[in-house]
């Protein structure tokens, strides 16, 4: 179960939804909009759970029928759009939106949508969704949730209360980390810097065994790149997607690092304190063009990840980026 007291940033936001719940001046449609890991998600749980609750407080009771019911995913009243692939089409609003909210509510006083990435509908799918925005039946609250809201329809953006959410800044996200779970310094810094302002993120990559066992992988190729051989290399960067992604994080704030020690030659500014020995010598056989060039390739990387080049392949274009020259 998501609650408000639990969301560490977007305090503005909490606020609009809570004297939302307070007042009963509940709107049918919001747009919150903001980028991936800025909290849309657990806003948008923590207020649906929140105006379904039985106590019909500003935070959900966690004990209810309807808090029980939604926190195992089963609420009778709560629908999430789900859509295939990259698009969400004009029959997935049409069916699974438009179809439904005719339909009285089950169990509540309302009935809940909510559309993740709603960026992703095409101009087909939001005029459908249009149809229902202008005329929402009373009990009905649409949730779309998007990067960006530039992507939807001036007339879709006009029916909702847009809300705007945040990254948290990395010192809010250190001081999180180092007062709530007790992580050193680095490690909390190093977690801020990967997570991109995500607590969720940040918090997972900081304490679970598992990540912290792909980091070790990862920063001990680092380590070897320059002794290892071109297939040892292509072998260790063979990784599932899950993993990927992170690497190549990990591979940046690495970047980084080599960047700060080769302008600033000062160990404590690094944000790997662990890696300093092996940084210092990276960065001290590498020219500060090197550097950029490898910095560029991790963005190239990413960019072909997306596409549909062989993403092993990628993979070992890139580690053959960062290898000393
Ligand atoms: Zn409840």
């Amino acid at each position: 179960m998501v609650y408000f007291k639990d969301i560490y940033g977007n305090k503005d936001l909490v606020r609009h939804f809570q004297t939302a719940l307070r007042t009963g001046n509940v709107s049918h449609a919001y747009l919150l909009s903001g980028e991936q890991g800025s909290g849309k998600n657990m806003l948008a749980n923590a207020f649906t759970a929140a105006l379904l609750c039985d106590e019909g407080g500003i935070e959900p009771c966690g004990r209810c029928r309807s808090c029980i019911q939604f926190a195992s995913g089963n609420h009778p009243d709560v629908f999430r759009i789900t859509h295939e692939k990259t698009v969400i089409s004009v029959d997935d609003i049409r069916s699974q939106l438009n179809a439904n909210v005719v339909i009285k509510p089950y169990s509540s006083e309302h009935k809940v949508f909510i559309v993740d990435e709603a960026e992703l509908m095409n101009e087909a799918a939001q005029n459908a969704l249009l149809k229902t925005l202008e005329e929402p039946p009373e009990y009905v609250v649409i949730l779309l949730l998007a990067e960006s809201e530039d992507m939807l329809l001036p007339t879709i953006r006009s029916r909702c209360v847009r809300l705007n959410t945040k990254p948290l800044p990395p010192d809010v996200i250190v001081k999180y980390l180092t007062t709530n779970h007790g992580l050193p310094d680095y490690l909390a810094s190093t977690a801020a810097v990967y997570s991109g302002g995500n607590l969720g993120n940040a918090v997972e990559f900081a304490t679970s065994q598992e990540a912290s066992d792909e980091r070790t992988a990862i920063l001990s190729l680092l380590r070897n790149l320059d002794d290892y051989s071109i297939p040892e290399l292509a072998e260790a960067v063979k990784l599932p997607q899950a993993e990927r992604e992170a690497a190549l994080d990990l591979i940046m704030i690495w970047l980084r690092d080599l960047l700060v020690f080769k302008s600033t030659g000062k160990a404590k500014k690094l944000v790997l304190q662990d890696e300093a020995p092996y940084i210092e010598r990276a960065s001290h056989v590498r020219s500060f063009e090197a550097i950029y060039d490898a910095v560029k390739a991790v963005h190239e990387a990413r960019s072909r990840l997306k596409s549909n080049v062989n993403p092993d392949i990628v993979m070992e274009i890139l580690i053959l980026a960062l290898k000393e020259r």
